[in-house]
Formats: C-alpha cells, structure tokens, sequence
C-alpha cells in the first residue's frame, strides 16, 4: 500500500526528498581538502544528537516526505551506535523512506560491511582519492590504501550494491588519475563519482585554480574510454551520468557543482551531527532542531519548525558570486 505523506517545499517550489544525516564530526582521515591542519575543537558529546533522537527526528522527516536518507560525517563508521541507527532508521521502510545509504572512507569497512547489510543499510559509497599508494597517503594524510580497497571489497561481498566510488578530483594531485579510476570502475562494475573540488576544507586555502572541471574529467576519460549519456530525466541527482560506450560494466558520474551548479533542482537539506539543520551545503546559517526538540516542542511544533526552515532554503550557492563567503563549518561537520 502506497503511503501518503505531507510533502516538504522551499519557497522556490523545490520539493526536498533527500536528508544527509551526520553522525558524527570526528574523522580518522585528515584529507587535505577538508581537514588539513588536524581536527578543529569538536562538539562535546552531549551536544551531538543520540541515537534516539535521530531517529525521532528522521522520523517527523519521514513523515514529511524525506524518500531518501545518507548517512554521513565525519567518518560515520566512526559511531560505534551505527549498525543501531541503521537498524531503526530501515524500519521507516514501511511508512515511506525508500532509500538508506552512507558515505564512508571505507576503513571499517573489512570487517562490518556485513554488519551493515544485516542492519538495513541499503547502498554504500566509498571514497578513494587515488589508487596509488603515495598519492592516496598525501591526500587522505593516512597510509591506509589497501585496507580501503579491502573494504570496497567488503561491501561488495555483502551485497550492498549498487556501490559508489567518491574521487575529489584536484589539479596537482590526482587529476592525472582520472582515465585510471574510469578503468577501475570497469573492471570491479562500480560506479564512479568524479567531485570537483568545493571551497569547503577547513584551511580555507581552496583556489579556483585547483578546480579540475567537469569537463576536463569528461575529455579525460574520453582519450581512453568513450562515454554515451544515460538517458532520462537528471532530475535531482546531482551527477551527470554516463556508461561506456563499448558496454563495458561501471558507470561515470561527474559532480560539478563549481563548474556546472544544479541549485535549481536541489532536493536536499543536511542535519549535523550537533542538531543543526542545513539547507545548503555553503549556508552560513544553521538552524537548532536540537534545541527545539530538546526544549520539549510537541511533534506539530517540531514540524511547523521544520516546514518554516525549508522555506528559507537559499535560491543556489555563491561560490561563482564576487562576495562568496565559505560557510565557516567544513564538509566534515557539515556531512558531505
Ligand atoms: N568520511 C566519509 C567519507 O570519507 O566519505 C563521509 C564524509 S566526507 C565529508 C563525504 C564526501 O565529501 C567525501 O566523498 C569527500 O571526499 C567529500 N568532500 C569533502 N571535502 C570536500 C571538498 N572540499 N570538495 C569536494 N568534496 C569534498
């Protein structure tokens, strides 16, 4: 039976369908292009949301017409609750929640991507900045390539597939991988997700410069692997998305928010790890769904808060404008 739920609209008509949830702020990577200089002071424990009241407030989301949920952060593997928090959050299956999946640096990956699977989780993306030794080291600030390919492994071991592989792609650093990383979707039928480099790292030393296009990713895995787009609707996705022309198995996906922005189909809204409700990856504003649903607020006033937030979901981001301010939370608090 169909279920029907309220529907969550900006003000610009946007319908939001998608909840990236932080579980946590901590990381165990220190990436250059997000945590460079080592963790900034992270929240104190009581700040951060429980498990229990992420899963009220994923409810009320639920309930409000969120389809799809991810989970991220920080590394959210890092919440030893995880495989908890899956478990209750896959239950909201049957009142409308179609898709639950998490991003992870793939570190715990070998031993409890079955864990996962046997929690609920659904589908799993993995970030790899490169597929060699020293340069993932240099990127990711940690010697852990193998066991990443490890867990990669893992996941697929466990079903959770379709898998998607995340690459930041840099100027300087791994751009020459490019072709590389089109070959390793291809031999292991993964699909990989090329993101271009976001002023979002917390040294604030992002260039435009750095910036390795959409299009150059697209021209470069072309010199090896001609690509076809997949047809239908891009909808709210936020890659474009393409096969291999010769039918090999994987997928490209090419995220170019810098280069090629898609606000005006934007479909998401972020909750940090600390409460806070995000209506765009660059606000420089946040607004307490913790506060509020600590003060005591009764479930319609959680909803009327909510619905209100969603209203002022920014037209688009700013990061082409002359005034652009970088939010001053990075991806890893935000939740990527
Ligand atoms: N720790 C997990 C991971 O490594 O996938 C989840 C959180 S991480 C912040 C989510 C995604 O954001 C990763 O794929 C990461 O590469 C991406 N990311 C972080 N900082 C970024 C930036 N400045 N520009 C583009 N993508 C970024």
């Amino acid at each position: 039976m169909a279920v029907m739920n309220r529907v969550l609209k900006d003000s610009y008509n946007r319908t939001i369908r998608d909840l990236r949830v932080s579980l946590t702020d901590r990381c165990n990577f220190r990436c250059f292009y997000c945590l460079p200089h080592g963790e900034p002071p992270i929240a104190p424990k009581e700040q951060m949301l429980s498990y229990e009241e992420i899963e009220y407030a994923c409810d009320i989301f639920v309930e409000l017409g969120i389809q799809k949920i991810r989970l991220t952060g920080g590394e959210p593997m890092m919440r030893r609750d995880i495989e908890q928090i899956i478990y209750k959050l896959a239950l909201f299956k049957d009142r409308g929640l179609e898709d639950l999946a998490l991003t992870t640096n793939g570190y715990f990956l070998p031993h409890r991507a079955e864990s996962l699977k046997k929690a609920g989780l659904d589908r799993i993306t993995i970030s790899l900045d490169s597929l060699k030794r020293d340069v993932f080291k240099q990127m990711t600030g940690v010697d852990v390539l193998d066991r990443v390919l490890e867990g990669i492994h893992a996941a697929k071991e466990a079903g959770l597939e379709p898998i998607k592989i995340n690459a930041v792609i840099v100027r300087g650093h791994n751009a020459d991988e490019v072709a590389d990383f089109a070959a390793f979707a291809r031999a292991h039928n993964v699909k990989m997700r090329f993101i271009e480099f976001m002023p979002l790292d917390s040294g604030h030393d992002w260039s435009r410069a750095d910036v390795f296009s959409g299009r150059e990713i697209r021209e470069s895995i072309e010199t090896r692997f001609p690509l076809v787009a997949v047809e239908g609707l891009r909808g709210s996705n936020t890659a474009s998305r393409f096969r291999f022309a010769d039918g090999a198995p994987g997928e490209i996906g090419i995220i170019a928010p810098v280069t090629e922005p898609f606000c005006g189909a934007c479909s998401r809204i972020r909750l940090t790890a600390d409460g806070q409700i995000r209506t765009c990856l660059f606000s420089t504003v946040e607004h307490s769904l913790r506060d509020v649903i600590r003060d005591g607020a009764s479930r319609p006033e959680i909803i009327d808060f909510i619905e209100s937030v969603v209203m002022k979901k920014e037209p688009r981001h700013f990061i082409n404008d002359p005034g652009f301010i970088a939010p001053a939370r990075t991806m890893s608090f935000i939740g990527g």
